[in-house]
């Protein structure tokens, strides 16, 4: 059984995408030379312009997941207030010009 993981060390927002990382590993003998290649989950994150890759356990990538469905649950919140505080300015300012 795994030692329980301190939750510091999970994060709690992320942006990004989880995909599924297929690779051969180089050695001519192995499985992935025939065709079967190694699969392992990978979180795709953008950092400095540039969109990097990130090989993850299993464990890792559901708590990854848990992370970008928290960033995307925030963002939707974030975007809704947003278009509700464009409302309001646009409402403010055509209030405004039939007033003058
Ligand atoms: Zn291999």
């Amino acid at each position: 059984m795994p030692p329980l993981r301190h939750s510091r060390s999970e994060p709690e927002l992320l942006r990004g995408s989880l995909f599924t990382l297929r690779r051969r590993c180089g050695t001519p003998t192995c499985r992935c030379a025939a065709g079967q290649v190694h699969t392992s989950p990978a979180l795709a994150y953008p950092q400095g312009g540039r969109t990097k890759t990130l090989t993850l356990s299993e464990e890792e990538a559901s708590q990854v997941a848990a992370a970008l469905a928290r960033y995307a649950a925030a963002k939707a919140e974030l975007d809704a207030r947003a278009a509700a505080g464009l409302d309001t300015l646009l409402a403010r300012v055509a209030d405004r010009r039939r007033r003058s």
